[in-house]
């Protein structure tokens, strides 16, 4: 810079706390109650509601009363750096990941590679929701020592549907959690027996509202609990239920028993086979009344801040829809090609796949309101008519 040169203007200093997380972000309905700030907060001073429909975060002191807290007013600010809700966190974190911001037509968001994939090992394949990608991908990682552990959606040991953050160390541990459940699992929150056993290169298994956490904690700053994210895996998502689906609907107006179902999925309809080998279908209609609160805003189908991205819509029930999105993400994929460890077909060779993809990240940043930031509304198109507008086919 010569003498005669304006000096560059200065970043604007952050010192947004959980007053402004509190007003901005929880109060407004925009929380998904994904856990950064939970797992970030250098002083623990937010809790986390784990009771059935609640899933948000919650401040434990109370000092300055449920919309303030005392070390916000000292100066820290790591919970508003965290969260992936906050003013404009699609920019955020697209710029730290891709080094640019999506255009206003890339719906899914920024990717390099699209692909359907399924893993090698049939029995991986077999316990996997769609393609069993993600179980293979995790223990690839293991075994190529780029993660110690995963943050997965794991299950409560007495309630094979009740969703529970886990640690998952080895192939047993990732198989044993392999499959989806529909309702909610703050997976971040595995972070905090991560960190209690000294383990600190881990990847991340999670939705979309989860996965756009660390590229916003690294692109703001949030400091060193940020730096175990090494590895996000996304799943697409249109929404979540709340855990009274089980019994309001499924039991009380069909009969199904969390107890005795041994599998579900949603493919246009809500699908759900029994361990007696029946299976049965209902409408999804009929399940949107359980749609879970967090969900109701969220503008990300497609998972647009992970390094892979993840779904099983399409025509083929056992390929795993697969969005490669960052350097990262291509190097471990190309490399698992390339030993054998999955299988892997372009995607675009799938033209309802590629439809429904954009399609349902149209109508997931149509529900993101307009009183919040508007990067993730940019280019949307607007509904079309009802007469002809074509209904989604797929989950
Ligand atoms: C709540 C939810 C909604 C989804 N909605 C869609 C959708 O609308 N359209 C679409 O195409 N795909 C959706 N998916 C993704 C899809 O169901 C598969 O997870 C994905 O295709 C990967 O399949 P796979 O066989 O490769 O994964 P698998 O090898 O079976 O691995 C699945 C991984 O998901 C984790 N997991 C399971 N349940 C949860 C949970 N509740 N929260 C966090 N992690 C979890 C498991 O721990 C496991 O690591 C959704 C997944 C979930 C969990
Ligand atoms: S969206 Fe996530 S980080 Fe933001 S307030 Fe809610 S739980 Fe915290
Ligand atoms: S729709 Fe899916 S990605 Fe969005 S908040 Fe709900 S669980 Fe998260």
């Amino acid at each position: 810079m010569t003498l005669t040169e304006p000096a560059p203007p200065k970043a604007e200093r952050w010192t947004a706390q959980w007053k402004e997380l509190y007003a901005e972000v929880i109060t407004t309905g925009l929380c998904t109650g994904c856990a950064g700030c939970v797992v970030t907060c250098p002083h623990d001073v937010i809790g986390y509601e784990h009771a059935e429909g609640k899933y948000i975060p919650f401040h434990l002191e109370q000092e300055l009363g449920l919309d303030n807290c005392i070390h916000g007013e000292k100066g820290c600010t790591t919970c508003t750096r965290a969260c992936p809700r906050f003013r404009a966190w699609e920019p955020a974190a697209d710029m730290h990941l891709f080094g640019r911001t999506r255009e206003p037509d890339e719906m899914a968001g920024i990717w390099r590679q699209l692909y359907l994939t399924r893993a090698s090992d049939d029995m991986v394949h077999k316990i996997g929701q769609d393609g069993g990608f993600v179980s293979a991908m995790l223990i690839w990682l293991m075994e190529h020592n780029y993660i110690e552990a995963a943050m997965v959606g794991g299950v409560d040991d007495d309630d094979a549907w009740k969703a529970k953050p886990v640690l998952a160390h080895n192939k047993e541990e990732v198989l044993a959690t392999a499959g989806s459940r529909y309702t909610y699992c703050a997976t971040p929150l595995a972070l905090l027996t991560a960190k209690q056993e000294g383990l600190s290169k881990l990847a991340l298994v999670g939705m979309g509202c989860q996965t756009s956490s660390p590229p916003v904690m690294w692109d703001r700053k949030a400091g060193k609990e940020s730096r175990p994210f090494l590895f996000n895996i996304g799943l697409l998502c249109s929404k979540t239920f709340d855990d009274a689906i089980f019994p309001e609907l499924f039991e009380a107006k069909y009969g199904l028993k969390k107890s005795e179902m041994a599998k579900m999925n949603i493919k246009g309809v809500f699908q759900i086979w029994m361990k007696d080998g029946a299976y049965h279908e209902i409408d999804l209609k009929e399940c949107h009344q359980w749609t879970r609160q967090g969900c109701k805003s969220c503008p990300d189908f497609a998972a647009e801040h992970s390094d892979i991205a993840t779904g099983g819509i399409g025509l083929d029930n056992d390929w795993t829809l697969t969005i490669v999105r960052t350097e990262l993400g291509e190097e471990v994929i190309n490399r698992m090609i390339a030993d054998g460890s999955i299988i892997a077909r372009p995607a675009q060779e799938d033209k309802e796949a590629m439809r429904l993809l954009r399609l349902l990240s149209i109508v997931s940043r149509r529900r993101w309101p307009e009183f919040a930031d508007k990067a993730p509304s940019v280019g949307v198109p607007p509904p079309k008519k009802k007469a002809d507008a074509p209904a989604p086919s797929a989950h």
